[in-house]
């Protein structure tokens, strides 16, 4: 393939953006490593030094990741570093050393091969323990196995790939010693064909700022080395080969963007509010403590949306009881006297530990996933109910439970919350008796029957990211259907409007947490449908707030009713994007 044939100039991807900002620059492609190994007959006096060398390559093994770990600590200053720690446990587990030591002695093997079926063994051992922990301990036995494998075979994928010259990765998936060995400054970004927003690329991309574009398919084949690219990781955009044209017009929106968003930061400390009165809470979607700084200095009202579920993917482990209760107080109290709603956990469906589930689903979206899983295995989930409980004592804590299809779950879940209640008290621990909870709105059988959960509930958020999902049956992630995932088809926006119609008559608030809400060609629509509050990411808060400042209810209200009034999906799209853009035109970059 030549890198500069003329059809392959200025061809635009779709991925997920998982880490924003733009990037342009070369191309590096990280080739998928495998390891071939052959199994060799050795001779009795060969044993004692295949033995040394493994031990050398244990040693250089330990020695490596320490390295990663300690340059990306100095690099991220955040936590991301400890996914290491699992590494280095299992160098040192003399339950998998002795197996192989064992292993050369009494078969006569050469070293590589008894590596490579003792990792096997070992990671199979794990994967059948009944113990979530050390079922997730799978990918890092697996990880270190290639690593002493590389070692052993004297690979240079092990070592830290230098880079230098400044360059764009693109790889079919990165494990998380293969990301990290990448981390430098020379890294202008990632374009990766597998993952998703919890991919450890995706979670080390945002840690060190750099733009990512994830879950492209086939990038990896798609480039060669000398290529060319630009990735925009809010839009989840690749465009291959860049044209004169395409990077003049890129150079020019970036530029405006960023001076449109500089002049917004005036709004940080205004309300919310439309300009004939009327408002509604503008509030934050995040993943961790760590974006607190973000939400305070977008000018959130508190946190709409915790994906406590983040927290403990990014480490590859799950958070103890302790750990969580810790972490949403730091965050309540930060954001006191704003609200902070944790979502419980939301896992499954394309947010997977790598071995959290005991089985493999074709369909996981319609599987076991979220708060299904959570009463399936309702371990994890007490512990979290137990957390939120105990930090509910400081700040204004809430607690929202994610994928409720009907009553049915939603009783499960409040009765596992009841119980968590009932230990409290029983240990005299103190929580907020008022403690609000409320369910996200995502699959269209809760829309569906929203005037029954209504009764039950505080408040409702609606999570357009899946309800369209499930009401087009488009999956969110499948770029092959992404022309039919449209948030403004009229059944998405009847579903929204029931949702809201029956808080409303219930008394309790709805608001909106997917992405629709930080868009601000929906604006217009989910105001006019009643929403009462939208949370977004901290980036899109300002925008959020001057589209909602700049409009009238009254012509919202107006342009909600004509949309379910049998408009096309196309002509809502028209008559929002028309009304936006009357009054504030300042936003068209950031239109859908
Ligand atoms: C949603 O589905 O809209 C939502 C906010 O949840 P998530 O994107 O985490 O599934
Ligand atoms: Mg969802």
């Amino acid at each position: 393939m030549e890198a500069n044939e003329p059809n392959r100039s200025g061809i635009v991807m779709r991925g997920i953006g998982v880490s924003p900002g733009v990037a342009i620059g070369p191309v590096m492609l990280i080739q998928a490593e495998t390891v071939s190994v052959f199994e060799r007959p050795i001779a009795d006096g060969a044993v004692a030094d295949e033995i040394a060398r493994f031990e050398e390559a244990l040693i250089e093994t330990r020695h490596q990741i320490r390295e990663i770990q300690g340059a990306l600590r100095e690099q991220t200053h955040s936590h991301d570093a400890s996914i290491f720690d699992a590494h280095l446990m299992v160098l040192d587990d003399r339950t998998f050393i002795d197996e192989i030591i064992s292993g050369v002695r009494e078969r006569k093997r050469n070293i590589e091969f008894v590596v490579q079926e003792g990792t096997e063994k070992y990671a199979g051992v794990l994967a059948a323990v009944n113990d979530d922990y050390l079922r997730e301990r799978v990918a890092d036995v697996r990880d270190v196995g290639k690593r002493i494998l590389q070692n052993l075979m004297g690979s240079a994928v092990a070592k830290r790939i230098q880079i230098d010259r400044p360059h764009l990765i693109v790889a079919h998936d990165l494990s998380p010693s293969e990301t990290a060995c990448l981390v430098g400054e020379q890294i202008l970004g990632f374009a990766i064909d597998l993952g998703s927003p919890t991919s450890h690329t995706a979670v080390m991309a945002r840690a060190l700022s750099i733009p990512a574009v994830v879950g492209l398919r086939n990038i990896s084949v798609s480039v060669v080395t000398g290529d060319h690219i630009l990735i925009d990781g809010n839009k989840g955009v690749l465009i291959l080969n860049p044209t004169d044209e395409q990077l003049q017009t890129y150079d020019e929106l970036a530029e405006a963007r960023r001076n449109i968003e500089v002049g917004l930061q005036r709004l940080r400390t205004e309300p919310a509010i439309t300009c004939d009165g009327h408002s509604i809470v503008l509030s934050a979607n995040v993943e961790g403590e760590n974006e607190i700084p973000f939400v305070q200095e977008s000018g959130a009202q508190g946190v709409g949306l915790l994906r406590s579920e983040f927290m403990h993917l990014s480490q590859n482990r799950m958070l103890d009881e302790e750990e969580q209760t810790r972490i949403y107080r730091n965050m309540a109290d930060a954001l006191a006297p704003h609200p902070l709603i944790i979502r419980t956990l939301d896992i499954g469906g394309d947010k997977c530990f790598f071995n959290m589930q005991p089985f493999k689903e074709d369909n996981p979206f319609l599987g076991l996933r979220s708060i299904r899983l959570s009463l399936r295995y309702p371990d994890y989930f007490r512990q979290q109910l137990r957390a939120i409980l105990r930090a509910s004592v400081v700040g204004n804590i809430r607690v929202m439970y994610p994928m409720i299809s009907g009553v049915g779950e939603l009783d499960e879940a409040d009765a596992y919350l009841a119980e968590a209640k009932r230990e409290l008290e029983a240990e005299g621990v103190a929580y907020d008796r008022s403690l609000q909870r409320g369910i996200m709105v995502e699959v269209p059988s809760a829309a569906l029957v929203a005037p029954i959960l209504a009764a039950q509930v505080d408040f409702f958020s609606i999570g357009t990211n899946d309800l369209i999902q499930y009401t087009l049956a488009v999956d969110r992630g499948n770029e092959r259907v992404a022309y039919l995932y449209e948030p403004t088809h009229p059944a998405v926006l009847q579903l929204i409007r029931m949702t809201v119609d029956a808080a409303h008559a219930h008394g309790i608030w709805a608001g909106v947490c997917g992405e629709m809400a930080a868009d601000p060609l929906m604006t217009p629509l989910l105001l006019g449908f009643g929403v009462d509050e939208l949370s977004v990411n901290p980036r899109a808060v300002p925008l959020i707030k001057d589209a909602v400042r700049a409009l009238a209810y009254h012509d919202t209200q107006a342009l909600a009713q004509d949309a379910l009034g049998g408009l096309s999906v196309k002509e809502i799209r028209s008559r929002s994007r028309q009304l936006i853009e009357s009054v504030a035109p300042e936003l068209s970059d950031w239109l859908s």
